[in-house]
């Protein structure tokens, strides 16, 4: 997608600091930091929303998963713990209409979410 942000933080073309990158999934942290920790978690490939997923998407969902937790595992929060979250659409809090995994840790977390 030519006019997608993360789509062209995926190809080099807007500046991320990036933590990790495979062949399917890119992270780098959160320009706007809501924790001490707040990273996020994309696929390379285009998805808009959860609701464009398709069975063909399994394993690439499985990928973003296990990055949160290296990732978490890596900064040290695993035992203490920390948040995942992926907003669908403009009620769910999504401003950016590429999925994203959001990886918040040091602090501690409220629910309900706002
Ligand atoms: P969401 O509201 O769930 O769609 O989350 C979008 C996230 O992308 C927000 O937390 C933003 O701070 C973050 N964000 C927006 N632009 C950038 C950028 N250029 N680099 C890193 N994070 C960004
Ligand atoms: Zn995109």
């Amino acid at each position: 997608m030519s006019d997608c942000l993360f789509c062209k933080i995926v190809a080099g073309e807007i500046p991320a600091e990036l933590l990790y990158e495979d062949d399917h999934v890119v992270a780098f942290k959160d320009i706007n930091p809501q924790a001490p920790m707040h990273h996020l978690i994309i696929p390379k490939k285009h998805i808009s929303t959860i609701n464009d997923l398709t069975i063909n998407d399994e394993a690439l969902i499985g990928k973003m998963y296990l990055a949160a937790k290296a990732l978490a595992e890596k900064e040290g929060v695993e035992d203490d713990g920390y948040r995942t979250v992926m907003n669908c659409g403009e009620s769910g809090g999504q401003t950016v209409f590429h999925i994203h995994l959001h990886v918040l840790a040091g602090r501690n977390m409220q629910w309900p979410p706002g």
